[in-house]
């Protein structure tokens, strides 16, 4: 039932991470980045890799996994509903599943918007949630896919997990999220603060990942679009809160 979970960089900016469940020895890639990078991860550890669980289609999340799944024969958990453009998916699941590795349980979300069939697991017992590029600090994936509605409600889903989960994000991209932040919620204090402690972790050569959702439902506009201030800054008051995100989205697209 407990994990100890591995955090490594891979490609430019992405995260690779390896969850590790402790009574059974089993090992998940959280996607695919980057195959030299999960093998060195593994080697330190001394863990052998029996799953792969992917989140989204895009390649910097699924390239790795012809050459994994060659050498270690792990099983690939992927989105059904993204089957087509993902080669090699073993076992397909969408929101309401739920996936084992030994004695963890993944509960599977859809949450499209950055891509249509993107997927988080979320470990409600050990409270760790793999988001990929569904929700970063003090930020959200780009819209290449969705529409602002239905992201939102994948937002507020995820902000609805409790405080002391820890959000596994697919991108180093918190310092630069925290000025687009700080341009639309400048009074915040609890970004300001968020946006100190990345601008010190960073200058350190540190990751900003994991992160504590509590503290980023303060800060990240983005799961603030139901907050008056936020939409004021817009210029949409009491607009609907998924107008307010589209909004906030576009802006970011162009900061
Ligand atoms: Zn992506
Ligand atoms: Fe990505």
């Amino acid at each position: 039932m407990s994990v100890i979970i591995d955090v490594f960089p891979a490609r430019s900016d992405n995260y690779g991470y390896l969850v590790h469940d402790t009574a059974t020895g089993r090992t998940a890639a959280i996607d695919a980045p980057e195959a030299g990078a999960i093998k060195a991860a593994l080697a330190a550890r001394g863990w052998d890799l029996t799953d792969i669980f992917i989140t989204h289609h895009h390649i910097d999340h699924v390239e790795a996994i012809p050459a994994l799944k060659a050498e270690f024969g792990a099983r690939v958990v992927g989105p059904r509903a993204e089957a087509d453009k993902i080669a090699d998916l073993d076992v397909l699941v969408g929101g309401g599943d739920t996936v084992t590795l030994g004695e963890t349980v993944f509960d599977i979300y859809d949450t499209p918007g950055h891509t249509l069939g993107h997927i988080v697991f979320h470990d409600a017992l050990n409270r760790h949630l793999f988001s990929a590029d569904a929700l970063f600090s003090l930020g959200v994936g780009r819209m290449f896919e969705g529409t602002p509605g239905p992201m939102w409600d994948c937002v507020k889903l995820m902000r609805g997990f409790p405080d002391d989960t820890l959000v596994y994000c697919g991108h180093e991209y918190t310092a630069s999220n925290a000025k687009f932040a700080l341009s639309v919620d400048p009074d915040n204090a609890a970004l300001q603060k968020r946006a100190a402690e990345v601008d010190a972790l960073r200058a350190a050569g540190k990751p900003t990942i994991p992160f504590a959702l509590g503290e980023d439902k303060a800060a990240n506009p983005f799961m603030r679009a139901d907050d008056a201030g936020i939409a004021r800054h817009f210029g949409l008051e009491g607009a609907a809160p998924g107008e307010v995100f589209a909004a906030i989205r576009k802006a970011k697209d162009n900061f």
